[in-house]
């Protein structure tokens, strides 16, 4: 039984038709026995009554409780909703269109009508919406334009547990909101905060002693089992888990796997594939689904759909399924015990996404996955449940105990860019639940300072004409600022579609397979001016074709249909924004260089620089020794100075997406900088 211990028997290939098996569709009356079955639908008169009462309350339940889809219902029904629409926050976008979906199918409407969603660049409300779920950032950015968030009756911080960033700045936001609201005499405003773990005097003292209710789950019991050895391919061990449990359970016992991002994701879901067709007939059908952030809406839906008879299900997800998404049926969870996550080094001023091991309380979360009830089935009732952690005993003593907030962990101009602009005097001194390190902060104000987004120092720092205009791009302070520098440039046009790309995850669809296929039909785009350069090549072809014609096109230059439509569409919105902040929309054709000059000017703390054996040191305080990914334009190529845009950290670090620069154009853009540091001068 142990994970790991032996290698999958990987059988010839045995191609069986491929049947579609359509689930059943849920009825009405599925959905509100589903409903009546969740642990909140008891207390449902006590909760209310609870928030009648006080301003503000926490709300601790487990996991599938129905917190997130039915207390928002709650309160609409209740009549919470008639001064005001009811927010509630997910710090994932992934969860709010999920959920919003599902609570407008309970509702009996259509999607945009009462329940309805905003994300970034994404917004599906209507005048008519009185519950709507929303990203913790997009809260924070209306927030902006409305300091006491007057068109909401009540705000619910849902997932506090995770502690984002945006969550951590919201509950200072909201709870001055809802100070100011009361001395004003405006219609007063209720704070839900919602939380799936047990620290909750924190929250509970933060807001004034608010009320803690607790939620009961129903939980089976979950059977640990922990690796004998440690582990040197996780994603091997996970695959040898999977089909290890494939082999001996019966079907309909789902299994769980968490991996760490989208590329692992997308190529475990395959290998799978591949192996489940050369199954045995009497071995259940696999139907094998990904769930990860930048997964389209479709798809993430489908993880929902029952498993049919006679099928195993099997979802491989990032840590979104660890607490924001329940999926029924889960019996066994595979617990890689690894996770994506920033990272900041405030001497190097650098946020890294790094692989790195999870928290005790993120195991524990991962492990209760497999214990959850499915409602109305009393069927499996016997049946053990267990959680594969793909780590030692050991190992995992070593673990954090609970996970670092983000806010502690983060690169913040973006957040002091923020608060700044929302009237906040001194982001230093703002209420932070944790506050962040003085270093930290110091850094942020540093990079504002370089990207001439602030001036003054200390308490009497404040935002430029220029920063104003940044604060108003959803965007990283630096990207905001090469959108600004478009206009001195002339390039508007090319740098829209650039930042528009580095939105969105990657365009390059490199299949595990065909790797050297893809390189070398992608070749015809690819610049030696280095990636945005190469993306900005593939985006200009892309938006030449007919519309009919983008998918076939897509799929022949293995390029990302799906991906480069979603550019297409924020590219959409930066425009609208531009204009606002008269920036003249003007082309300079195929002058790529005033492109990477306007790039410059915002990237150009990520610089890195050729050293003699060929690695690249990143200039700034701390030198990170780095090559060029495989993916990159620049792999292999060695170019004396870059600036690059995403930077991972796996075994080593690797530059992403970079482009040549010219040293030259480094003192240009911030003389001081680059004149401490002796990096740039060879
Ligand atoms: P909590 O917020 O307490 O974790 P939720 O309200 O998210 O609980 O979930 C309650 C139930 O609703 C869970 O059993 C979950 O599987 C179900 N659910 C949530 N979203 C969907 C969906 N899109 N389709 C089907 N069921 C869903
Ligand atoms: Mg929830």
């Amino acid at each position: 039984k142990r994970p790991g211990s032996k290698s999958p028997q990987i059988p010839k290939a045995n191609h069986s038709p491929t049947k579609k098996h359509r689930p059943n569709p849920e009825t009405p009356a599925d959905i509100l026995k589903q409903r009546e079955s969740l642990a909140i639908f008891s207390v449902k008169e006590k909760l209310l009554a609870k928030i009648h009462a006080h301003n503000s309350c926490i709300i601790i339940g487990e996991t599938a409780s129905g917190k997130t889809t039915q207390l928002p219902q709650f309160l609409h029904e209740g009549g919470f909703s008639r001064q005001g629409t009811i927010v509630v926050t997910q710090p994932r976008r992934v969860a709010a269109v999920s959920v919003a979906t599902r609570v407008a199918q309970e509702v009996g409407t259509e999607l945009g009508q009462l329940v309805g969603y905003t994300v970034r660049f994404q917004d599906v409300t209507s005048p008519a919406t009185k519950i709507k779920y929303m990203t913790d950032g997009m809260l924070l950015r209306e927030a902006l334009g409305d300091h006491l968030l007057k068109r909401y009756s009540v705000i619910v911080l849902d997932e506090a547990h995770e502690r984002t960033i945006h969550t951590d700045v919201l509950f200072g936001v909201v709870k001055k909101a809802q100070r100011v609201r009361l001395k004003r005499q405006l219609p007063p405003l209720k704070v839900i905060v919602m939380s799936a773990t047990m620290n909750v005097d924190k929250f509970s003292n933060y807001f004034n002693k608010a009320p803690v209710l607790y939620l009961e789950g129903r939980q089976y019991h979950v059977e640990v089992l922990h690796s004998m050895e440690p582990q040197t391919d996780y994603l091997f061990a996970a695959l040898v888990t999977v089909f290890q449990i494939h082999k001996r359970e019966p079907p309909k016992s789902d299994i769980l796997v968490f991996l760490t991002g989208q590329e692992e994701i997308e190529a475990m879901v395959h290998t799978i594939n591949d192996i489940a067709k050369g199954m045995p007939a009497t071995c259940p059908r696999l139907i094998v689904h990904p769930l990860y952030a930048s997964l389209p809406s479709q798809q993430q839906l489908r993880v929902f759909q029952p498993t049919p008879d006679g099928c195993r299900k099997v979802i491989v997800s990032t840590n979104i399924a660890e607490t924001s998404i329940t999926i029924r049926g889960v019996k066994f969870v595979v617990d890689t015990g690894m996770v994506k996550a920033k990272t900041f080094s405030a001497i190097s001023g650098l946020d890294l996404l790094k692989v790195q091991r999870i928290s005790k309380a993120q195991a524990w979360q991962r492990t209760g996955r497999a214990g959850r009830q499915s409602a109305g089935s009393t069927v499996h009732y016997s049946l053990i449940r267990i959680s594969y952690r793909l780590y030692t005993q050991q190992e995992y003593r070593n673990f954090l105990d609970d996970t670092i907030p983000e806010i502690q962990r983060c690169n913040l101009a973006s957040i002091v860019l923020q608060l700044l602009a929302l009237g906040v005097k001194n982001p230093a001194s703002f209420d932070f639940m944790d506050k962040p390190s003085g270093e930290s902060m110091k850094c942020a104000f540093t990079e504002l300072q370089l990207l001439q987004a602030v001036e003054g120092a200390g308490e009497a720092v404040c935002l430029t004409d220029l920063g104003r205009q940044m604060a108003s791009f959803p965007l990283d302070p630096k990207l905001a600022k090469v959108i600004m520098a478009s206009k001195d440039l002339g390039c508007a046009e090319e740098i829209l579609s650039v930042v528009a790309l580095l939105s969105v995850d990657s365009i390059l669809f490199t299949p595990q397979q065909k790797i050297e296929d893809a390189q070398a039909i992608r070749r015809k785009f690819v610049s030696s001016e280095g990636d945005h350069i190469t993306y900005l090549n593939i985006f200009r072809a892309f938006r030449g074709l007919p519309e009919h014609d983008k998918h076939k096109w897509c799929y022949e230059n293995y390029v990302h249909y799906r991906n480069l439509n979603t550019a297409c569409n924020i590219r959409q919105q930066l425009r609208d924004l531009c204009l606002r902040a008269n920036i003249p929309l003007k082309s300079c054709g195929q002058d790529m260089t005033s492109v990477r000059k306007c790039l410059t000017k915002g990237l150009f703390l990520n610089a890195a620089e050729l050293q003699r054996e060929g690695t690249y040191i990143t200039l700034g305080p701390v030198k990170h020794k780095a090559t060029f990914h495989p993916s990159s334009s620049l792999f292999g190529c060695k170019p004396a100075y870059v600036l690059y845009s995403e930077i991972v950290q796996t075994t080593r670090c690797f530059l992403r997406t970079a482009f040549v620069i010219e040293p030259e154009w480094l003192y240009e853009t911030a003389p001081n900088y680059f004149r401490q540091s002796k990096g740039a001068n060879r």
